[in-house]
């Protein structure tokens, strides 16, 4: 999420979300805080979207339910947030507008234009800005692709807002390690026809849903070898849905077909496209490879076609899922075997393009880790942006920028809001602490019965144990520990020190060291103590 502000107008561009790390455990989403926009609601005049991936629409449903603004984006990306604000029941009140490679949205110090680029998904766009200082451009996220799919990117457009001047650029760093021009999608499109032609048996084609060429390329390969097509997986059948609608996605009448009907054609005449490319848990092509899907096994003969290379994080699955798919006697081809994906985002060469259509004074690159945003700083030195004039952010900086001067200013409230099922909350390190604590080593619950009266011990402490060590193996651990508990309690008790909390904490204390002394590792030590009067 980022925004501009030019005194009494904020416009906001793209409201994504973020996956998990792998330590955050119990995490379901993590979205943009929205604090700042929150207390400078009045003057948050619209929100932009670039377009319609996850990281750049998927914080919408929960940021919308804290700010009130219109939203503008290109068709397709209107019609998947239109979807998901439907199932987050926020449609009704939220204003939608459709915005073309024509379209000028001007407010009174600010108006933005746009331009057409090339990325994974149609319809995206690059955003420019005029502010009374100069113009601030936003690209999104893109490559170059001379021989695209659809649309090729406006880099007429380009060159013109960068003839006029640009004072500041915010460019996709993501391949920025990466030589060359990244590959073009007719390359893809090349592959898939061939080993569409190739193959014998029924096919499994698995992608990113939101890659809406790559499935009309799938659908073109599907058409020439005479084969029918099932889609299975929810996003898949929800990009297919709205991707016809919208005129992005063609099939010929009578092609799809249901996924129960599959086993009615010969193999050779089926192609199944399905999501899981990721090796998501719950996704269609994970649970296939794990003989967990419903309604689709996988056979010998059949050929399963990875279609994306694993984001860094995923590998470990998807490889998982491709050994199980041999072992099932299938052929996988995955990106590591054949150009049968192309990135969206572009290498050096496209970059450096970039950084030449646009020349700008101030260079801010963005979208991706930190060695990427450095290394994209390289890459505009080169191109004589001069060092002082380059500013790798952090969440919640502001850059101050004036027509002869860019400078740091004083941060905004900023960081990552967890999403767990229906719960929306600040970052709460204590609670993802005792997550990673209870997940590796397990619970102790110490549970201690005193009389209520007269502070005497009636049973315990007893220590009940979940997910630690193997109890029935370890007896005497357990004995001298609730030997150590007894004498714990008993002394405080006895001494009359402190309340029952100071008792939990010391009793907790003395027991961890005692577990780490033994066992080198950290239960989570829970004390309970129950009072009861006689
Ligand atoms: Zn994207
Ligand atoms: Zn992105």
């Amino acid at each position: 999420m980022y925004c501009i502000q030019y005194q009494d107008e904020i416009i906001v561009i793209d409201v994504g979300l973020k996956f998990p790390d792998d330590d955050m455990l119990g995490i379901d989403l993590v979205i943009p805080d929205a604090t700042y926009l929150v207390e400078n609601q009045d003057k948050v005049k619209a929100i932009f979207l670039t377009h319609g991936h996850e990281d750049h629409i998927g914080g919408l449903p929960y940021v919308l339910k804290q700010i009130k603004a219109p939203i503008y984006g290109a068709a397709l990306t209107i019609g998947l947030v239109k979807a998901k604000l439907e199932e987050h029941g926020l449609l009704s009140d939220q204003q939608l507008n459709v915005i073309n490679d024509d379209s000028i949205i001007s407010f009174e110090h600010l108006s933005v234009a746009f331009f057409r680029t090339n990325h994974s998904i149609p319809d995206s766009f690059g955003l420019a800005v005029t502010t009374p200082q100069g113009v601030i451009v936003q690209t999104g996220d893109f490559k170059f692709d001379f021989t695209p799919f659809g649309k090729p990117s406006d880099m007429a457009k380009m060159a013109q807002i960068g003839k006029r001047g640009v004072l500041a650029l915010l460019s996709d760093s993501t391949n920025s390690e990466k030589e060359g021009f990244t590959p073009s999608e007719k390359i893809v499109g090349d592959s898939i026809r061939e080993l569409f032609l190739r193959c014998e048996g029924r096919i499994l084609f698995a992608t990113f849903a939101s890659n809406v060429h790559r499935l009309q390329q799938v659908v073109e390969a599907a058409i020439l070898c005479n084969r029918k097509l099932a889609v299975i997986g929810r996003s898949m059948e929800k990009v297919f849905l709205i991707g016809q609608d919208l005129g992005y996605i063609r099939v010929p009448e009578g092609m799809i077909i249901d996924i129960r009907d599959v086993n009615k054609y010969a193999a050779d005449k089926v192609v199944i496209i399905c999501t899981g490319s990721q090796g998501e848990p719950n996704a269609a092509l994970t649970r296939i490879a794990h003989g967990s899907h419903r309604l689709v096994e996988v056979n010998p003969g059949d050929t399963i076609i990875y279609s994306a290379s694993p984001i860094p994080g995923n590998a470990k699955n998807v490889y998982r899922s491709i050994d199980l798919l041999f072992r099932a006697g299938a052929d996988v081809i995955h990106g590591s075997i054949l150009d049968i994906h192309a990135s969206g985002h572009g290498c050096q060469e496209d970059l450096k393009l970039m950084l030449n259509l646009m020349k700008p004074k101030y260079f801010i690159p963005i979208h991706g880790e930190h060695r990427m945003l450095v290394q994209h700083t390289r890459l505009a030195e080169q191109l004589g942006v001069q060092t002082q004039n380059i500013f790798i952010l952090n969440i919640g900086n502001v850059l101050q920028v004036t027509r002869d001067k860019a400078q740091l200013g004083a941060n905004v409230a900023s960081g990552n809001v967890f999403v767990e099922g229906r719960v929306v909350s600040k970052v709460d390190t204590g609670i993802l602490d005792q997550r990673r604590k209870l997940s590796k080593s397990g619970l102790l619950i110490v549970v201690t019965t005193i009389n209520k009266n007269n502070n005497q011990i009636l049973s315990g402490p007893n220590i009940v144990s979940r997910g630690f060590v193997y109890v029935r193996d370890s007896g005497e651990l357990m004995r001298t520990a609730e030997r150590l508990a007894l004498r714990t309690v008993g002394r405080m008790i006895e001494h009359k020190e402190g309340t029952i909390e100071d008792w939990k904490e010391r009793l907790s204390a003395e027991l961890t060291t005692f577990f780490f002394e033994r066992t080198e590792r950290e239960p989570m030590i829970m004390p309970v103590f129950m009072e009861v009067s006689t």
